[in-house]
């Protein structure tokens, strides 16, 4: 056969996927029923043509360490092997197939890796890298879908916020994170970036980064940024002004981060920017987090 699956999903059917923990154990019940998931999805190829001989390879049971799913393609010509994860997100990875997939939805309804690890028996070792490889797709996404906020008429609140950071050494007191919150009231776009410090001379430039000339932010260091020098102010045209309403946006969102945070108590230097990536993915996202996951490893690894 010269494809695994008869057809492949449109990329934006992803995000509407919708799949519940019993059709997805039903979808990926044995290898060869996961790869045919995986084609019909975009995931992994569904095709492959020989490099040498330019023709179509056939999809073909195979065994061997080189082919832990059992499967390969070949050319039927130079009888040349491909192994069918290439190029693909699941590439160089001992885990099966099945297994991926499952750390992929688990991570997706927010599983923690202790839990995840009991289920499935994959080290929590192991899950650290994966969870990882994911939130990497997140900090892509987030790379490349840069947000804007503010403008004339809008408002953005901003506040500075203190997180806690995970010790690396028993006894060894670790400084805590200073994170900047934007968030537009208008329409709840939010943007975190951690900072060394709250100074208003540290934080200006990471405003003007992210929020449009023009806008009008509501802070509690107004006082601090209507002192910075006047050109910077005349330069970006923002209008700094104390907050009227002490219920604002700004807080909600914080809420929400540092109760993600506590329940991982802490995270050490290395993955707190991730961690951060991810949580403002989720919020970009806002639903059905495993299919749209797919989506971005699909648009990442283009194996079409
Ligand atoms: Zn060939």
């Amino acid at each position: 056969m010269h494809f695994i699956s008869e057809n492949v999903v449109p990329a934006l059917e992803l995000c509407i996927l919708n799949i519940s923990v019993a059709d997805l154990a039903i979808q990926t019940c044995d290898t060869l029923t996961t790869i045919r998931w995986l084609a019909h999805h975009g995931l992994i190829a569904n095709q492959r043509i020989c490099d040498k001989c330019q023709r179509l390879m056939s999809f073909q049971a195979r065994r061997g360490k080189y082919y832990m799913d059992g499967y390969c393609w070949a050319c039927s010509k130079c009888c040349r092997k491909k192994n069918i994860r290439l190029g693909s997100f699941f590439d160089r990875s001992h885990l099966s197939l099945i297994q991926i997939v499952e750390i992929l939805y688990s991570w997706s309804l927010e599983r923690s890796q202790v839990e995840v690890s009991r289920q499935t028996g994959i080290s929590t070792h192991t899950l650290v890298d994966w969870y990882n490889f994911i939130r990497d797709i997140c900090a892509r996404y987030l790379i490349d879908n840069p947000v804007e906020m503010g403008g004339p008429d809008r408002t953005v609140e901003i506040d500075e916020s203190k997180f806690m950071k995970r010790k690396h050494y028993r006894g060894k007191f670790k400084p805590d994170q200073w994170v900047l919150g934007m968030v537009e009231r208008e329409t709840d776009v939010t943007m975190m970036v951690p900072v060394d410090n709250r100074d208003a001379a540290t934080i200006f430039p990471v405003i003007s980064q992210y929020v449009r000339a023009g806008t009008r932010i509501v802070t509690n260091g107004w006082r601090n940024y209507n002192a910075l020098p006047r050109y910077e102010l005349e330069n970006h045209g923002y209008t700094f002004v104390a907050p009227e309403d002490p219920t604002n946006n700004v807080e909600g969102s914080w809420d929400l981060c540092k109760v993600k945070f506590r329940a991982m108590r802490g995270t050490n230097d290395a993955n707190f920017n991730s961690h951060l990536q991810e949580f403002l993915w989720r919020r970009r996202i806002k639903d059905n987090f495993f299919g749209n996951i797919l989506y971005w490893i699909r648009y990442y690894y283009d194996v079409l």
